[in-house]
């Protein structure tokens, strides 16, 4: 019987064939789940998935996109994010836009800094 600690689920088997001839078991801890997005749950693109002692060898830019919410958010919804933002700042920083009518979206709200409306209503 193989030792206990390669009989766990999250050990990934292989096998090799040796230069004499021989099949041999070859045991590696499996990589984990892909990173994704926090409010689509879409796999993100530009962020590795391995185990964190391989994740530390890289550099800054190979772990994450540099973009604001690289690694948390996709490119899609940090475009809604952007732009959900900017219609409120259009809103409470024009006049003529004043009626201007305007669905709340919690699930990206969740995103932006606390206490981001009230800096706006403030002003
Ligand atoms: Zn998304």
């Amino acid at each position: 019987m193989v030792e206990r600690r390669f009989r766990s689920s999250s050990i990934k088997k292989t096998k090799k064939k040796t230069p004499k001839g021989k099949t041999k078991t070859h045991y590696s801890r499996k990589k984990p789940s892909k990173h994704r997005c926090g409010r689509c749950n879409k796999v993100l693109s530009g962020t590795p998935n391995d185990r964190a002692a391989k994740i530390k060898k890289l550099s800054a830019s190979e772990k994450k996109p540099s973009r604001p919410y690289g690694g948390t958010l996709c490119s899609d919804c940090l475009e809604a994010l952007l732009r959900y933002e900017t219609r409120f700042n259009v809103k409470y920083g024009f006049e003529q836009y004043e009626d201007m009518e305007l669905k709340r979206d919690l699930t990206l709200e969740r995103y932006l800094p606390t206490g981001w409306f009230n800096d706006l209503s403030k002003e």
